[in-house]
């Protein structure tokens, strides 16, 4: 029971990527537990982004495996990237969804099309069902009356929901979550982040999370990381990482942020 319960769903095992002649993540292990809340927190340029990215199957790697909800893909020494194969990446894609900074909502779609395409098109759901199942999470994220909307028509807070939303309709078991509130403007920040909230109480969802809201990582977290240079510098519970943080760096950077 307990093993079901604490088993890794995502796991970095001794994963090296490089862009060109610059190491960002040197032999890197981190592995999250099946409904696990996570947050990354750390400087900018540290290697944040890149590790969502590898998880998003956005990014290959160089050296080291990547294991996620059963599936496992290495990339070996001297191969080069990519050489696992499409159909491990197809599989890894499946579980994972990613909202990013920039909200990367389809312009041309309306908010309900762009929920309900990728379940229609790389689910293969029936379109009826798929948009059955876009209005409750339209209703989730309070939307539901801006679905024959198009993006440009809605605020940054509003796009970002429909973003959450879109995620959530591929039904994945990680969400990951890149700066969501960063490119808002601070008005905005709470509604997007009270959509949050309400998703890490659900038990099942296993979510990754890099925020510069420290007073919201430390309210939804289970577990914080200090992020710097590639590796984990240090990590614990909220209390501890914002409480009593061990490391000098830790202390550098909360006091630099707080
Ligand atoms: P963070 O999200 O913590 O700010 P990133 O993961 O975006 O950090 O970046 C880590 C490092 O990798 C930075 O030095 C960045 O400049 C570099 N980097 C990120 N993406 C690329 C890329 N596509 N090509 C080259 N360098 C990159
Ligand atoms: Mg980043």
């Amino acid at each position: 029971m307990t093993d079901t319960i604490n088993k890794p769903i995502i796991e970095f095992s001794n994963v090296t990527k490089r862009f060109g002649i610059l190491t960002v993540l040197d032999q890197f292990n981190f592995s999250v537990a099946q409904g696990e809340k996570v947050t990354l927190i750390g400087p900018s340029g540290s290697g944040k982004s890149t590790v969502l990215r590898i998880l998003m199957t956005l990014e290959p790697f160089q050296e080291g495996r990547l294991t996620l909800a059963d599936t496992s893909y290495h990339e070996e020494r001297g191969k080069g990237p990519f050489q696992a194969s499409e159909r491990h990446l197809r599989e890894i894609r499946k579980h994972v969804g990613m909202v990013f900074q920039s909200f990367n909502l389809f312009p041309h779609m309306t908010v309900l099309r762009n929920v309900v395409e990728a379940p229609v098109r790389v689910l293969g759901m029936a379109r009826a069902e798929a948009e059955a199942r876009a209005i409750e999470l339209l209703d989730m994220v309070g939307l539901a009356d801006k679905k024959d909307h198009y993006p440009v028509q809605l605020s940054g807070g509003q796009q970002q929901r429909v973003a959450i939303a879109r995620a959530l309709a591929m039904r994945p078991r990680v969400l990951l979550f890149d700066e969501p509130t960063s490119a808002l403007d601070p008005q905005l920040v709470g509604e997007v982040l009270s959509v949050i909230r309400g998703l890490a109480h659900e038990h099942d969802l296993t979510m990754l999370l890099v925020t510069h809201e420290m007073r919201f990582a430390r309210e939804v977290s289970d577990r914080v990381c200090f992020f710097d240079k590639g590796r984990i510098c240090e990590q614990g519970s909220p209390e501890e990482i914002f409480g009593t943080p061990k490391q000098e760096r830790t202390r550098e950077f909360l006091s630099s942020v707080l």
